[in-house]
């Protein structure tokens, strides 16, 4: 299933991880532990400044929920109002530098360790892929129990499920059970 779903390029591969770290279709958490999340951030490189407690746990996870529902925006499911406005809120306290190349190109970069690194690394890779145009590619499955975070590569940026053999399937399915409950109800011989 997994080989069906694409990964998103470069630096936006870590937000697309990130959200993924949470399988909510088997409830696995790859940070269901303070030691999970301290592994999970050292895959990244990200140093965990000190021991990792309760309180690192709970901001990861916020920013977790956060960045899936800015992704379901994306695929056009819900609205991004109230999550921009709490990655805002948790950005502010994110340490981000700016560096100048030769050619004056401006680019972001993270610094920090712990959840606040990782917050700071999250943002510079938005911030990258907004300004690269594959932002808006990097979308949340609007299925209900799926959520999973992919990349749509189409032509015309129209993917809406993580998977057209899974997802997709499914709500066709869904849809084409509705139909028939509701052809059943009107029954035989009644105009349509
Ligand atoms: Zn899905």
């Amino acid at each position: 299933m997994a080989a069906t779903r694409e990964e998103a390029p470069g630096r936006l591969r870590l937000v697309q991880d990130l959200v993924n770290t949470a399988d909510l279709e088997t409830g696995e958490d790859r940070w269901s532990s303070a030691d999970g999340l301290r592994q999970w951030l050292g895959t990244w490189g990200i140093a965990p400044a000190g021991p990792l407690g309760p309180l690192d746990l709970a901001e990861a996870r916020e920013l977790r929920e956060v960045l899936r529902a800015l992704l379901l925006a994306n695929s056009g499911t819900a609205l991004a109002d109230a999550a921009a406005g709490a990655l805002a809120r948790i950005a502010r306290r994110a340490p981000l530098r700016a560096t100048v190349g030769a050619a004056g190109a401006v680019e972001l970069v993270a610094a920090g360790a712990g959840v606040v690194g990782l917050t700071a690394q999250v943002l510079a890779a938005i911030h990258e892929a907004q300004v690269r145009g594959t932002w808006s590619r990097l979308k949340a499955c609007p299925a209900a129990a799926c959520r999973y975070a992919f990349y749509d590569s189409s032509r015309n940026r129209s993917g809406t499920w993580c998977t057209m053999r899974v997802c997709g399937a499914r709500a066709k399915a869904r849809t084409y059970q509705r139909r028939l409950r509701a052809a059943r109800s009107t029954g035989p011989g009644a105009s349509p």
